[in-house]
């Protein structure tokens, strides 16, 4: 049988550990269970559901929105739904995989099991998600530029409605478009068939460092069309101090030289190729492109081992670990302070124009921030780590004006972590009545009773 845990109390170790998701927004629930299989899962949401209980469906609890922290009623945790196996057919590789398998395994075992000749491009930077969090909350990674969203590599997946009842969805169906990125509100996913591709035999990361933003943006933007290339981060000064600060005890990034106190942005780009010359040729473009901008090649790091590449994929991901121990302190002392991040993107105002407005506001503001991520995909995102209630609340203020902003540019707004819990407020006053009817009207049409995940978003 699974695990069920029965009134965690309030300031219980059991509360922080599975009440409280990255974001750090706090709930509570009068039970908790943590089923072993697929039938007791179904099980327990048929029984459930016939007595109007309420369940938050949680994976791995990574998710920066509060979207997987229960507010009332149950909390259902997928983390021994983790059976994976790997197989190959006349189309090619697939992995059929359980909601509560991680990233990482998925990324294991793929490897293990193709021999090292497919993988799964496209994982967001915590790899410790489940498939199932992935799914539900249209998470996003560093080669999704390239790559596209986890749901492009979905051929199938079976979930469970909040009545109990199991439905295959293929990709085909128009339930498919509906049922990803919804927050756990509207199904649970079960499990997955996942289209592995093959992967690429040369793979490079550069981190080029500049000394200022222009230069740094120019340079960006000069890229972003080439063939190869898969991923371009950035990455603020403000980032890099901060991540500085941690580096020495971080196992994964400690190795690497110091950045340098002159160096003001990062920007990390990937590019793949089939052949060790085109990778290299490309390398070189980037490097040529460099000087073109206006910045020193001199001052990139170019590295080709899987290994070394690891270690610069680890350093951005740092960017996110450090904002979300930096809020962790904050709300050991003032619970209502949790992280305020901007997913949104604005298609409407140049990059340069866009980080500008970013930075001057914020500067004005005094809070504490970060700006870094996808360079490609709208972004990147700023990230708020306010001191105490008054600094979050004008946080929340100058974010709701640029969420505004965003609607009002036709944007897409909360397109990587989701509205949740945290976000349902300023999404609810700033999307246009369409979107918020059509996320209402798929609420009803699957779940009208509101069985699953009260109070995110609607
Ligand atoms: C250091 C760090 C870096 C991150 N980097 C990125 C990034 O680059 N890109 C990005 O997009 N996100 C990123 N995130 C956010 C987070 O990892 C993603 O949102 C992830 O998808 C959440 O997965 P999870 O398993 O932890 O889900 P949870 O946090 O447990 O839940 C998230 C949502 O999914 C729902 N859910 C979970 N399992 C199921 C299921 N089986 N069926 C239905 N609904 C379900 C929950 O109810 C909730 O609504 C990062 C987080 C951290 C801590």
């Amino acid at each position: 049988m699974g695990e069920a845990f029965t009134h965690i109390v309030r300031g219980d170790v059991m509360e922080r550990i599975y009440f409280q998701d990255e974001s750090k927004y706090r709930g509570s629930a009068d039970a908790l269970f943590i089923p072993e299989t697929k039938e007791e899962l179904i099980a327990y949401v048929k029984e459930k559901s016939i007595q109007k209980e309420a369940i938050t469906i949680q994976g791995a609890l990574t998710g920066i929105t509060g979207s997987g922290v229960p507010v009332k009623g149950l909390a259902l945790k997928t983390e021994k739904l983790n059976r994976i196996y790997i197989q190959e057919d006349e189309k090619g590789w697939y992995a059929y995989a359980e909601a509560g398998v991680t990233g990482e395994k998925l990324e294991q075992m793929a490897s293990r099991e193709t021999k090292d000749a497919c993988f799964f491009p496209v994982l967001p930077t915590e790899k410790t998600a489940t498939l199932g969090g992935i799914a539900a909350s249209g998470a996003k990674g560093i080669h999704t530029r390239c790559y596209g969203g986890f749901k492009d590599y979905v051929e199938q997946c079976q979930v469970c409605t909040a009545k109990g009842d199991i439905i295959e969805v293929t990709w085909d169906m128009p339930e498919f478009g509906e049922i990803f990125g919804s927050e756990g509100m509207l199904v649970l996913f079960l499990s997955f068939k996942i289209r592995l591709i093959k992967k690429p035999q040369h793979i490079w990361g550069i981190l080029f460092r500049f000394t200022d933003d222009r230069t740094a943006v120019r340079f960006a933007e000069r890229i972003e069309e080439r063939q190869h290339i898969t991923a371009v981060e950035y990455m603020d000064k403000h980032t890099i101090r901060l991540i500085e600060t941690y580096k020495k005890n971080m196992s994964a990034i400690s190795s690497l030289p110091d950045i340098g106190e002159q160096i003001q942005v990062l920007i990390y780009v990937e590019t793949a190729g089939e052949s060790e010359e085109e990778a290299e040729e490309e390398a070189a473009g980037l490097l040529e492109a460099c000087i073109e901008a206006g910045g020193d090649p001199e001052d990139a790091w170019a590295m080709c081992t899987e290994e070394e590449v690891e270690r610069l994929r680890a350093y951005r991901h740092a960017a996110s670990e450090c904002v979300n121990m930096e809020v962790g302190k904050v709300n050991g002392q003032y619970p209502e302070v949790c992280k305020l991040s901007l997913d949104t993107t604005r298609s409407l105002t140049d990059r340069e124009t866009l980080l500008d407005e970013y930075q001057s506001r914020l500067d004005k503001s005094n809070i504490p921030h970060c700006i870094f991520g996808h360079f490609g995909e709208g972004g990147p995102y700023v990230n708020l780590m306010a001191k105490d209630s008054a600094q979050y609340k004008e946080g929340t203020r100058i974010m709701e004006e640029w969420v505004h902003k965003a609607y009002e540019d036709s944007a897409e707004v909360f397109g990587e972590h989701g509205v949740g819990k945290l976000k349902k407020e300023m999404f609810q006053r700033n999307a246009p009545e369409v979107i918020v009817k059509e996320a209402v009207r798929r609420k009803q049409k699957w779940d009208p009773e509101g069985i699953l995940n009260p109070g995110n978003m609607v």
